[in-house]
This record gives structure tokens, sequence and C-alpha cells, in this order.
């Protein structure tokens, strides 16, 4: 899948909502979104292995800031204090949990769990 960008990224207290086109608007529960982290605190570079506890995560957690990195990718700011934590285009693509991404099959829907 090749990334693209997005047009618009939009914060709320509970998600973070991104919209690839007008016929693409992903929603990513914030929590879920903070478990997928994949910075090296988060997860073993090596390995892959999950260094982070869930049970850590607070249930309330939030966004505070989203910054922009460069043209692949954004880095979120936790309100836990997270704030190493970068996100590709192409892993939020990859872990949309929208209808049609699911409905595509492959990896996608990681976050439809929560819903
Ligand atoms: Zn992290
Ligand atoms: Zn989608």
């Amino acid at each position: 899948m090749t990334a693209s960008i997005p047009q618009r990224i939009h914060r709320e207290d509970r998600a973070v909502v991104i919209t690839w086109s007008p016929e693409h608007v992903s929603r990513y529960p914030s929590r879920e979104l903070r478990l997928q982290c994949r910075c090296a605190a988060c997860l073993e570079e090596m390995t892959g292995r999950p260094l982070l506890d869930p049970a850590t995560v607070p249930h309330d957690i939030r966004p505070v800031t989203i910054s922009l990195v460069g043209r692949y990718a954004i880095r979120i700011a936790w309100s836990d204090g997270h704030d190493t934590g970068i996100y590709t285009y192409e892993l939020l693509a990859e872990i949309c949990g929208c209808v049609s991404c699911r409905g595509a099959g492959g990896r996608g829907g990681a976050l439809a769990s929560d819903a």
C-alpha cells in the first residue's frame, strides 16, 4: 500500500481523525493509537517485542499536540507525557479500522476491536 498524505488531521479528546480523501476518513481511538506506538521506548527495535505495558496507559488518555514530521509522519504528544511516538502515514493507513479498509483484508482493522 502506498501511503498518501492526509488532507486534514483533526484532534479530538477520544480520537485522532485523519482525512485522506473526501471518501476516506480514518478515526483512531486515542488509547488504541497510543498502544500502537512504535518508538524505541514502546517497542524493542531489534525484535519488535512490545515494551509498553497496556496497563500503564490511562483509559482517558488523549492527544495533547500533533505535529507534522516531514511529509511522511505525525508525532503525537500524549496526555500521559509520552511524546516520542512517530506515526508514519504508512502505519496509519495500515491500521485504519474503517469499514472499507477492514473489508479489504490484510492487517487493516487492528483498531476495530475498540469499536
Ligand atoms: Zn512510544
Ligand atoms: Zn480506512
